[in-house]
């Protein structure tokens, strides 16, 4: 008998394992597996996600014909070694993850049946046709690759093979300051169901014994949980969001408003990054509704390179940058995380402390807290790259390996030395005034950048320009920032410079 191991994101009947073989002639597992609290401490809302929608793919599995197993075992090697052996597997088949260190972990485990790997379908680009695109560039940039997957996949092209409206990117349009009382739409949640409240139940029971035994609990709350776990709500939350805030989608984008964690972003990403939904499906959709609707091109383009571009781009990326892109650190940061950020609460900065207060409820703060406040932060601050990346993994609904190494390491600490961006993403507390409600409510000034009422971030800001000053003056597009360093008295650096060690 053939064996299919299905992974936790990959709950898709079409995923490459699944779709090379019939219900007849294969058995499948899946596997809830505790030991990767051992590794990391996952939010509770992400574990009650991911292990509730794979309970309910088995259910879907099982209405289509496959005989299921799903396990609940200590360890990944354990649950295996009994399975196989009970149902004479000959063959374990795996659509390939997308994590390399999930698949080294799957590749050192001690099996008796050989393991048969099957390429991922779960993304439009495969590893090798990214790595065609990339080969003959020096320099990356996602705009050149964006481009290409528009003309390859055919969206939002004209028939004269321009695209739609002479423009690629509307991003111009998209970064409006938020009025006063800006509110967006609410975002639709689903009543947890028999199978999420036991999830629930057990995700609970795991954070008491962990703490019983004095080792750290779990972060975040497991309920009230509103997530789509399976695929009928995950396209409901496509159709509810194309209803609601598709038309809206562009012009706040990086606007950041206390009370509004969701504003008008889609809210698709765990969907996507669990296999619940898959992008072409979700592009092609997009793409009908928005021109058939009528939808701002610079919202609909908006929200197409977010799933077209960048979520493609930064996966390609992963895999083509190697194995050793994780351990760069290129200016050498060795901060220790501070205690707020487990705690997710407690620093003080009504900007973080909001972003930290709705990543408890609901394990997600939007693109822009993320680059803004909390990367930002960890930048400026020279938080130890690895150990907040990990973080940025264990924290939110959408979190893995894939998406944080770029994202966070790169994109947000510029611990990759410019691999991926162009220049670092570090900004003051001018830019988080400007785009958010947040510095209203905040004990901290964000006009001041000397004494103890000064925003941490804006001596945090001048404080990183003026401890790597070296390395950023050969960056062109640090010019301008760096003039402006240099034009700071020598004693008026010295006392933002004090500042910024008080935190
Ligand atoms: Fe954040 Fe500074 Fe604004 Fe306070 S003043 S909310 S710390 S940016």
């Amino acid at each position: 008998m053939i064996g299919i191991w299905v992974l936790g994101d990959q709950l898709d009947p079409l995923q490459a394992a699944l779709a090379a073989h019939t219900p007849a002639t294969a058995r499948v597992l899946l596997i809830e597996s505790s030991s990767v609290l051992q590794q990391r401490r996952y939010h509770r809302q992400k574990l009650v996600l991911v292990w509730s929608a794979m309970r309910h793919f088995a259910a879907e599995l099982r209405q289509l014909g496959w005989t299921v197993d799903l396990l609940e075992a200590p360890t990944f090697a354990e649950a295996l070694k009994d399975w196989l052996a009970e149902h004479e597997i000959s063959e374990l088949h795996l659509m390939e993850p997308a994590e390399r260190p999930f698949r080294e972990a799957i590749e050192r485990l001690p099996l008796p049946t050989p393991l048969v790997w099957h390429l991922s379908n779960a993304f439009l680009w495969s590893r090798d046709d990214f790595g065609a695109w990339a080969a003959p560039y020096k320099q990356l940039r996602m705009e050149l690759f964006y481009r290409e997957g528009r003309k390859r996949f055919g969206v939002l092209m004209g028939d004269d093979g321009q695209p739609l409206g002479g423009q690629w990117n509307y991003d111009q349009e998209n970064r409006k300051a938020p009025p006063k009382g800006l509110v967006g739409p609410e975002p639709l949640v689903f009543a947890s169901d028999a199978i999420t409240r036991a999830v629930i139940a057990k995700v609970d029971q795991l954070a008491q014994e962990l703490e019983a035994a004095s080792e750290p609990g779990l972060p975040g709350i497991s309920a009230p949980f509103g997530w789509a776990v399976t695929r009928s709500q995950a396209l409901a939350v496509l159709e509810h969001f194309i209803d609601t805030r598709l038309d809206g989608f562009g012009p706040f984008q990086d606007a950041m408003v206390s009370g509004q964690p969701t504003l008008w972003h889609a809210l698709l990403s765990p969907c996507l990054n669990i296999g619940l939904l898959q992008p072409l499906e979700v592009i092609r959709r997009l793409e009908q509704a928005g021109l058939e609707r009528g939808t701002p091109l610079a919202c609909l383009e908006g929200v197409i390179r977010q799933i077209l571009g960048w979520r493609e781009y930064t996966h390609g990326l992963y895999w083509w940058f190697g194995a050793d892109y994780p351990a760069r650190n290129h200016f050498g940061a060795n901060r220790p995380l501070p205690g707020w950020l487990e705690q997710l609460g407690g620093s003080g900065m009504a900007c973080m402390d909001t972003v930290l207060a709705e990543l408890e409820l609901n394990g997600y703060a939007h693109h822009i807290q993320r680059l803004m406040v909390l990367a930002n932060y960890g930048l400026i601050a020279g938080l130890d790259p690895q150990a907040f990346t990990a973080w940025f993994h264990r924290m939110f609904v959408d979190g893995y390996d894939w998406v944080m190494q770029t994202n966070v390491l790169g994109m947000g600490l510029f611990a990759d030395g410019g691999m991926l961006a162009s220049k670092p993403y570090a900004a003051s507390g001018n830019y988080i005034n400007r785009m958010s409600s947040y510095c209203k409510g905040c004990r901290y000034n964000p006009k001041q950048r000397t004494g103890a009422d000064a925003c941490p971030f804006n001596a945090l800001y001048w404080d990183f320009l003026a401890r790597n000053q070296e390395g950023l003056r050969r960056n062109h597009r640090m010019g301008l920032v760096m003039k402006q360093l240099e034009k700071i008295p020598a004693d008026e650096l010295a006392a933002i410079r004090a500042t910024a060690s008080a935190h």
